[in-house]
């Protein structure tokens, strides 16, 4: 019977960063993978020829754990992704265009000065938004009790303006819940750590290569390199467990024993994994109860002269979100639109939907000429809902079982689904694994 001193069930981003620092720490880790390709819910995926991703991903200079572990693959991070300190246009097709631009000021003066200068809202709105912003750099919007993301803001007396065309966008990018459901405390946990701390966390990065090149694909490298292996295509079907320990998993080609087992998969499939063990029963209800939200992305190659005024633009007034140009991959004339949440998109066939965000972009620039392939991609279980109370619902890296922990972006990093929450769970149990392993365990008769 085959033996590993920890497996890693699930090749996400949250399984290759733990199985990544296990390597580096010398325990040769064996990571379990059910499909055929690394990344889970951030890959590549090929379009007319070409790589792209599952979903338009973006970074920013708050995602330390990740920026970290690709310095530690010798990745040269600053050639990855092209930095750009946070500029945030949003633009209705014929109305006006909202644009906020922080300085080189440091931290939160470059937040404050953003807000103070944003272009295209009213003296109101702008005064009410630095009002908000220097409130939260002196700590002082709190939530006693969560609430949601538009009451905490019609707390603050945000003019409807700024929500609807501000607030509201920004809200579904990063949690990709509606406003109305958003978690406060998960959402005013995200601007702390972007806008409080050092200017540079608020960068927005983005990258110049598709997921699979950024970073699956040299993370399975480097796992390997270091005297770890990475088996694709092998989905782990039960795990067994003894007296409150766990003694290995079993996959379609027999059992691999093993003291140690990181569960790096999406809550749902770890409560099917627990369904099985009593002892695992409250876990396997927390993991049971996550709701789901999808993001919809829709491709669009336009002639390769096409391109956007800056990388990143926000739309009003539409299905489209926010568009993406992916020439910094290369790719010119290739764009990249995003939908968070339900909502109508989901109602249309794809055929619909993408002569609609089509016509919505020669709203937009009228001078364009017509897209020439699309391509639109659903993912229904894009992330869970960052809906109020979330936070209380997340279960921790530890569990009722000897040696078994949990890792993924659903899991307590104070963060909604993110990679950086991903990277950050894997890298705690790792932690935790390599302690457990150096640290014989102590029997109730010893
Ligand atoms: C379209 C889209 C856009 C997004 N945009 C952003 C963004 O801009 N910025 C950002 O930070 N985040 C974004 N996210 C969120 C981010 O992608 C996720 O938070 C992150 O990828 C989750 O990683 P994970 O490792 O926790 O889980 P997953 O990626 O779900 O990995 C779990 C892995 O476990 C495997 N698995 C499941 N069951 C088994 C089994 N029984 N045996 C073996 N393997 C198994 C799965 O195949 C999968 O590969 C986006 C997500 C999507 C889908």
């Amino acid at each position: 019977m085959k033996q590993a001193p920890v497996v890693i069930v699930g090749g996400g981003w949250a399984g290759l960063a733990a199985a990544a620092d296990l390597a580096a720490r010398g325990l040769q880790p064996l990571l379990l993978e059910a499909g055929k390709q690394p990344g889970g819910r951030a890959r590549k995926v090929a379009f007319a020829g070409q790589a792209v991703d599952n979903g338009q991903h973006l970074f920013i200079g708050a995602y330390h754990h990740t920026l970290r572990l690709l310095k530690q693959f010798e990745l040269p991070v600053e050639e990855l992704f092209k930095r750009q300190p946070l500029h945030l246009t949003l633009q209705h097709p014929q109305g006006p265009k909202l644009s906020l631009r922080a300085p080189r000021l440091p931290a939160p003066l470059h937040l404050l000065w953003a807000l103070l200068n944003a272009q295209g809202l009213s003296t109101r709105s702008r005064w009410q938004a630095l009002k908000f912003g220097w409130r939260l750099s002196r700590h002082k919007v709190m939530t006693q009790t969560d609430q949601s993301v538009l009451a905490l803001l019609r707390q603050w007396q945000q003019p409807r303006e700024l929500i609807e065309s501000f607030w509201t966008p920004l809200c579904l990018a990063i949690m990709n819940t509606p406003v109305g459901d958003s978690s406060a405390e998960l959402f005013l946990s995200v601007l702390r750590d972007a806008f409080l701390h050092q200017r540079v966390d608020s960068d927005l990065l983005y990258a110049r290569r598709d997921l699979g090149h950024l970073f699956s694909e040299p993370a399975m490298q480097y796992i390997e390199h270091q005297g770890g292996e990475v088996q694709l295509g092998r989905r782990v079907l039960q795990l067994h467990i003894e007296q409150q320990q766990i003694r290995g998993i079993v996959t379609g080609g027999g059992e691999i024993r093993t003291s140690q087992v990181i569960l790096a998969v999406p809550p749902r499939a770890a409560a099917a994994l627990c369904e099985s063990h009593p002892e695992l029963a409250e876990l396997q209800q927390q993991c049971s109860a996550f709701e789901y939200e999808p993001i919809c992305t829709i491709y669009l190659q336009y002639p390769k002269q096409v391109q956007l005024p800056q990388p990143m633009l926000g739309l009003l007034g539409g299905l489209g979100q926010w568009v993406f140009d992916r020439r910094l991959y290369g790719q010119h004339g290739l764009l990249a639109v995003v939908i968070s949440t339900g909502g109508k998109h989901m109602r249309l066939t794809n055929a619909q939907l993408i002569s609609r965000i089509g016509e919505e972009l020669q709203n937009h620039f009228p001078h364009w000429p017509a897209h020439e392939q699309a391509m639109v991609i659903r993912e229904k279980r894009a992330t869970f809902a960052s809906r109020v109370g979330i936070n209380s619902q997340r279960p921790d890296n530890h569990t009722a079982i000897d040696g078994l922990w949990l890792a993924g972006d659903y899991t307590r990093t104070n963060y909604p689904a993110t990679l950086e929450g991903a990277v950050k769970s894997g890298l705690q149990c790792a932690t935790l694994a390599h302690r457990a392993v150096h640290t014989p365990r102590q029997d109730a008769f010893s």
